[in-house]
């Protein structure tokens, strides 16, 4: 029988079960707690195509959040596209280093996100952050109109901009700058296997120790900080002393460092004197 329960058994043979549910629901239109309740459903000869295809390809390397085209991201699906990185768990406490430092309570706040990609970062501050004013910018035009879209879809205001790190914006001044920039090594294997071969390269990777772009975004951002604004970047699990090198090197002060939820150095920032 075409059964959700024969489709999910079957599809187990290649995939774990919670990724063949997201790939069954995602065809279905249907949220994974319904499948558990309607295991007994009949499925079309149509669905089960499509389901048979998703499971192919995710067992062929590509993520599952390109092939159901959204990922969640501090409690919000985001639209993905293979133009963007796939937002990450680690990263949403780059958020809320940046909410915790209660820019724009009682003032509006200049915020800025270098290198926005799906616009997770940006989108959830401009939600979070009421009064502050959020700018996000991106090299790359494709990651900029994935970035529009969330915005859009989930009601935030923000200013999106195409530029090179800091190429367009001189004169500004913000109040916070964050960023999770490509900081792997161009070398490195990790690049060749898994998930991250189908993400853009661009995003990804950054020069032969990886920390070409942090280089970069460290040595500008004193001039486009307000005196003691504040800059948090996301990082490599090998480039902790790296980073709060270059950090020091820029004239930062209050240098802090935060460990991810698997107790590495993941997030580091400081402050503008
Ligand atoms: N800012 C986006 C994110 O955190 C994209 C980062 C990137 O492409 N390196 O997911």
């Amino acid at each position: 029988m075409n059964t959700v329960k024969a489709a999910l058994a079957a599809a187990r043979e290649k995939l774990p079960a919670s990724e063949a549910r997201l790939l069954l629901g995602h065809v279905l239109d249907r949220p994974a707690a319904w499948l558990v309740a309607h295991d007994d459903a009949l499925l079309e000869e149509a669905d089960l195509l499509r389901f048979a295809s998703l499971v192919a390809r995710r067992k062929g390397g590509e993520p599952v959040a390109y092939l159901v085209g959204y990922r969640e991201f501090y409690g919000r699906e985001f639209a993905v596209l293979p133009a963007v990185l796939i937002p990450r768990p680690e990263t949403e406490m780059l958020v809320d280093l940046a909410l915790a430092q209660k820019v724009g309570v009682g003032t509006t706040a200049r915020i800025l996100d270098l290198g926005t990609g799906s616009g997770c970062i940006a989108v959830t501050l401009a939600l979070e952050i009421r009064q502050a004013e959020v700018t996000a910018v991106d090299a790359s035009a494709a990651a900029l109109s994935v970035a529009r879209e969330n915005a859009e879809r989930l009601g935030a205001t923000l200013r999106l901009q195409q530029s090179n790190w800091f190429d367009q914006l001189a004169g500004e001044t913000f109040d916070l700058i964050v960023a999770n920039p490509p900081y792997i090594a161009t070398t490195d294997p990790h690049l060749a296997a898994g998930d991250l071969r189908h993400e853009p390269e661009p995003a990804l990777a950054s020069g032969a120790d990886g920390l070409d772009a942090i280089r970069q975004i460290v040595a500008g951002a004193p001039r486009y900080l307000r005196p003691r604004g504040r800059l948090w970047l996301e990082h490599g699990y090998d480039q902790a002393a790296a980073v709060h090198e270059l950090l020091a090197a820029a004239g930062f002060d209050d240098i802090q460092q935060h460990r991810d939820v698997a107790g590495i150095v993941r997030v580091s920032g400081g402050r503008r004197s």
